[in-house]
């Protein structure tokens, strides 16, 4: 655990990157070979848009990292925040619930909370106008949204009292995670029921970008289903009655436009109907 604790303390940018482009690689081939939905589309052609909010992604947190590195460094030497302020525990315990508790904070929460809000909803629209989910579904965030997961995950460094070691960690199982979890792939379906009990499933997350409310509304974890279960937003949907998309935003040329989609959050608000 040491190892990995000063592994992630002094992680190089080029291997965060070796990380994202990794996953993507491999879930991308990974669709090649077990495909959930058989879409009729050009990968690449579809993955534009979706690389570009990527890249904006990746600019806006890298352009932010020293906020989160004074702050981690901060709430350590004042020793702030949760973690820090129960009984000495092992390193272990401290890491896993250091990142339990920034997975509530920097990701459910947040998500909750675009989802509820009316302008942050229109903001985080973009990433549930795309029609066709698969890997590069995963980091389609406007750059709005990319600033509010930031302030988020501020926040939870905050209140958590991590070190930059476990945000780091943190981000990276994220990272991986959410690529995992909007990949077009087709696992055992028993296997993936299982899997929602502890952590989101692809399923389950899959089920949260179904056109309609109530499962819009439903499925807000990244990385562990427990928040989902404890704050009884959890959902189920048989994966074959799965329509991606937003059902009041149904123009898919113009979900697929990349000028489109900068400009979607600053149309007219409209929620997705409720079923
Ligand atoms: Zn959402």
């Amino acid at each position: 655990m040491e190892t990995i604790i000063h592994y992630f303390d002094t992680i190089p940018s080029l291997h965060r990157s070796l990380i994202l482009v990794g996953g993507i690689t491999f879930f991308w081939l990974l669709e090649g070979a077990l495909p959930l939905f058989s879409f009729n589309y050009k990968k690449w052609k579809h993955a534009f848009p979706n690389l570009f909010f990527t890249a904006t992604t990746i600019g806006i947190n890298f352009t932010l990292a020293f906020v989160l590195l004074n702050s981690a460094d901060w709430v350590q030497s004042n020793q702030f925040g949760i973690i820090n302020w129960l009984p000495a525990m092992p390193l272990w315990l401290y890491a896993v619930l250091g990142i339990v508790l920034l997975d509530f904070f920097g990701a459910y929460l947040a998500h909750f909370v675009e989802h509820k809000i009316r302008p942050l909803w229109m903001v985080h629209l973009v990433h549930h106008t795309d029609h066709k989910v698969d890997t590069t579904t995963a980091n389609r965030h406007h750059p709005l949204e990319s600033m509010i997961r930031f302030s988020f995950t501020l926040l939870g460094v905050f209140v958590v009292g991590t070190p930059i070691a476990i945000v780091m960690l943190y981000q990276s199982m994220s990272l991986l995670f959410t690529q995992f979890t909007h990949a077009n792939i087709k696992m055992n379906k028993r296997v993936d029921k299982v899997l929602s009990y502890v952590i989101v499933s692809p399923d389950m997350h899959k089920i949260h970008h179904h056109h309609m409310l109530p499962y819009t509304d439903s499925n807000y974890g990244n990385i562990f289903s427990i928040w989902d279960r404890i704050f009884r937003t959890y959902s189920y949907l048989d994966r074959e009655k799965i329509v991606y998309g937003v059902d009041t935003f149904p123009n898919e040329a113009t979900n697929s436009s990349l000028i489109e989609l900068l400009k979607q959050p600053f149309q007219g608000y409209r929620k997705p109907t409720n079923m």
